[in-house]
């Protein structure tokens, strides 16, 4: 029996819910009197229900699509503004006991590298990543009592919280590990993490049996539970996401619109981050045997719907995407996206890991994070490395209430200039900071409140003569 506020997950995403809004879905999808009705409601900026977002996902019609667009770019610019926060990946270790058929890391593959970091080899990769300009990281590790315990995650935030390499330091880190205990959440909490992230991969109960047949992954109850457990453990900012390819994108679309609202309605505080990964290629995985790829539009509806029902979400693509679907999808909603990425255990300080056979998926986009800062100041972006939030306190429905509150453009519009500025002083090269320098002057302008604008101006030049660190 569906109950959104049940904390069992067959409840909250319950399959008969689903079902039978895939079924209401397909009967209303020419109804055009309903869909102008959704349209009308989603463009007061305050969301939608899975149901209702359904039926927009059905639909095929060529101008509903187009005005879906023309909203998810509306809120996206609402919202965001012009804002593109960057992360990278940082890999910690791909030992993993769990059996996920998808993943070069499942334990049955015998033709990946298992390579797990030293503290010193964490180092190491923080200082290359500082070096390159990255603030914000997603650490991932595979599932391994044994070779990745808790303390050994918890000792490695410690270790790139501590690294400050001239002018570099790493900000917030958000953490990408398997399913774990109130306790482990706690002690994650403690660590300071920034947003804890769990793809659900598939919320199809049988189907995720079928791609985790083994390990303690292969509980789809506790995996599904578990944002509640982190946020029971003190974690405001949750991360959800499904591996899109894996069942089909409307049963999964459903149900990451029911968990986010399942977390809404029980903790106050929707998801912080949706995240949007298609499935890709990889050493040891016969893709082709995934029969539910998406297609290119319809990914881009996908995000579109996603912006116009969680406008106060974040969205994450990363470069698993190729750089013209990157372009597409964000101005549709993508707020955060990676760059300069490796997903090799290692990769960053030494080439020598960079195809070794120790990558979770291919990459797409293998741009430098200069190129892709240029790419987004010339598409008219502003590449943020702002952290400010987190490290103000201003997480969970603090955050959303500065969402909610319109100050954007007061608060995250300063921070993102300020934070580019220190990257174009630092970091990027000779054209990317000649394209920066303009952007910058010409963005300082759009800031709303007089008082906060002189300010901004006044840090800005302190960056340009050496000092660090300011945030609204
Ligand atoms: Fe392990 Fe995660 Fe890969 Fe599954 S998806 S095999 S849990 S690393
Ligand atoms: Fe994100 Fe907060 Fe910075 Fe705005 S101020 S960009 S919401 S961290």
């Amino acid at each position: 029996m569906y109950n959104i506020n049940s904390l069992k997950a067959e409840e909250f995403i319950c399959d008969k819910e689903i079902q039978d809004t895939l079924l209401y879905a397909e009967k209303n999808k020419n109804n055009t009197a309903l869909i102008k009705e959704i349209l009308l409601k989603a463009s007061k900026e305050k969301g939608l229900s899975h149901r209702e977002a359904s039926v927009l996902l059905a639909c095929n019609d060529v101008s509903v699509q187009n005005e879906i667009f023309a909203l998810a770019k509306k809120i996206k610019e609402h919202y965001y503004g012009k804002r593109i926060v960057m992360f990278a990946p940082l890999y910690l270790s791909n030992y993993c006991v769990n059996g996920c058929v998808y993943c070069p890391y499942h334990r049955g593959n015998n033709g990946t590298v298992r390579r797990k970091l030293t503290q010193e080899e964490i180092r190491r990769e923080v200082i290359a990543l500082e070096n390159i300009g990255h603030k914000r990281l997603a650490i991932e590790a595979g599932e391994d009592p044994v070779n990745n315990p808790i303390e050994y995650i918890l000792e490695s935030i410690k270790t790139i919280y501590s690294v400050h390499h001239k002018n570099g330091d790493i900000r917030r880190v958000n953490v990408n590990i398997a399913a774990t205990t109130v306790e482990n959440y706690r002690k994650l909490h403690d660590a300071g993490i920034g947003t804890y992230i769990l793809f659900q991969e598939t919320y199809h109960k049988e189907s995720y049996k079928k791609l985790h047949p083994t390990g303690p992954k292969s509980d789809y109850a506790y995996h599904t539970e578990a944002m509640d457990r982190a946020m029971e453990g003190g974690i405001d900012d949750v991360g959800l996401g499904v591996l899109f390819g894996l069942e089909r994108y409307a049963y999964e679309f459903a149900g990451l619109l029911m968990h986010a609202e399942h977390l809404e309605a029980v903790h106050g505080v929707g998801p912080h981050t949706i995240s949007v990964p298609r499935i890709r290629p990889a050493e040891g995985i016969d893709t082709d045997s995934f029969s539910n790829g998406i297609d290119d539009d319809t990914f881009a509806k996908i995000c579109a719907l996603i912006r116009i029902s969680v406008p106060y979400t974040g969205m994450i693509i990363s470069t698993r995407e190729s750089q013209s679907v990157r372009e597409r999808v964000l101005s549709l909603g993508v707020s955060q996206i990676s760059g300069g990425s490796r997903t090799t255990v290692g990769g960053y300080d030494s080439q020598e890991f960079e195809d070794d056979g120790s990558e979770q998926f291919d990459i797409n986009d293998r741009r430098t994070l200069d190129e892709v800062v240029k790419w987004l100041m010339e598409l008219g972006f502003i590449p943020s490395f702002c952290t400010a939030c987190y490290r103000k306190g201003r997480t969970g429905d603090r955050f959303m209430s500065l969402c909610k509150s319109g100050q954007i453009g007061n608060c995250c519009h300063p921070n993102a200039l300020m934070t580019l500025m220190e990257y174009l002083e630092d970091y990027a090269s000779d054209d990317t900071k000649a394209v920066g320098m303009k952007l910058v002057e010409k963005e300082l302008i759009n800031i709303p409140s007089e008082r906060i604008r002189k300010l901004a101006e006044e840090h800005i030049e302190k960056i340009k003569a050496g000092s660090r660190d300011f945030r609204f």
